[in-house]
């Protein structure tokens, strides 16, 4: 079994960041700007963001957080991003997920400009994703993908089942496979014989929110198994796949932690930076 080390990976990924950024510094004067909107304090969003402030500073972004309190009137987010829409010095726009009960996530969405949707949510992204065509392409997903193109460059037949179809991960994630000639099957709460998916899957992303779903007695030898789940349980943060069992048979697994969670947002800044260069 091989692991595929999204820490690594990621740390790579930063560094040519970091040298696209110090180019783009030297050459134009410029460099891409990052703002975040935390409405709130729940916690989980709190540390999120934190992460995605130092990542971006890390590779030279300006990063900018701002911050509204729990019970903020909608209106004043939608202005806020209407204004960083028209602003030259912001690339992407983030807005930390989850959102108080009052505010339409739905319209916070389409509010941000699709050229400066480093989330990936806008429906124009979405609609370009699966069209075909360039578009912003959500973090994780796109994390996932890299990962399994730094460890198999051809990917061409092979048959991915993808368990989960949010927004967020198992649909997008879908797209892209597609674009790379996998057959694919994306599986849900509904689907009847999972674990016979599972079974005849080359490539399996598991992105449920479920500890340790993914038996080993689901995953048949020479499998590429990318776990994208993050569970909080008594033993500490585990994936949806139960990696002992199926690292004993797979031919190569991402751990949790240190797989795809470390790309999300490596992959952030990466899409902060493509924005910047397609605006400018
Ligand atoms: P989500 O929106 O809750 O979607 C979960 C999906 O799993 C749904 O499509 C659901 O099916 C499906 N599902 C639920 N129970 C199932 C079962 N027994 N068998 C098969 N499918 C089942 O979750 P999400 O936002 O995509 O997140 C999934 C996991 O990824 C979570 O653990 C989350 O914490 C993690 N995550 C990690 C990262 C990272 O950076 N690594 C980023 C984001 C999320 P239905 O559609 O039928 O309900």
């Amino acid at each position: 079994m091989i692991l595929i080390d999204g820490k690594k990976v990621a740390a790579e990924l930063r560094e040519e960041l970091k040298q696209e950024v110090s180019k783009l510094k030297s050459k134009i004067n410029k460099v891409p700007g990052l703002t975040v909107i935390l409405i709130g304090e729940l916690a989980p969003s709190k540390i999120y963001v934190k992460m995605k402030e130092k990542a971006a500073n890390e590779v030279g972004l300006k990063s900018e957080v701002i911050r509204y309190p729990e019970n903020v009137e909608e209106k004043t987010i939608l202005e806020k991003i209407n204004k960083l829409n028209v602003d030259k010095s912001v690339s992407g726009i983030l807005v930390q997920l989850p959102l108080p009960k009052h505010i339409d996530k739905q319209k916070v969405i389409e509010t941000i400009s699709p050229k400066k949707d480093v989330d990936g949510f806008h429906p124009i992204n979405v609609g370009n994703l699966s069209s075909g065509y360039d578009s912003c392409i959500p973090c994780t997903p796109l994390g996932c993908y890299l990962l399994l193109k730094n460890f198999e460059k051809n990917l061409t037949g092979k048959k991915a089942v993808v368990i989960g179809r949010s927004n967020l991960n198992g649909k997008p994630m879908t797209q892209l496979l597609l674009k790379e000639n996998c057959t694919v099957t994306i599986t849900h709460s509904k689907t009847k014989d999972l674990k016979g998916e599972c079974l005849k899957a080359d490539i399996i992303i598991a992105a449920v929110g479920i500890p340790k779903l993914v038996k080993g007695d689901w995953v048949k030898k020479d499998a590429i198994v990318i776990d994208v789940g993050i569970n909080k349980t008594d033993d500490g943060i585990v994936g949806d796949v139960e990696f002992d069992e199926v690292s004993k048979i797979a031919k190569a697994i991402t751990p949790v932690p240190g797989g795809v969670g470390p790309m999300t947002i490596a992959c952030l800044l990466k899409n902060t930076i493509e924005c910047f260069k397609k605006n400018i």
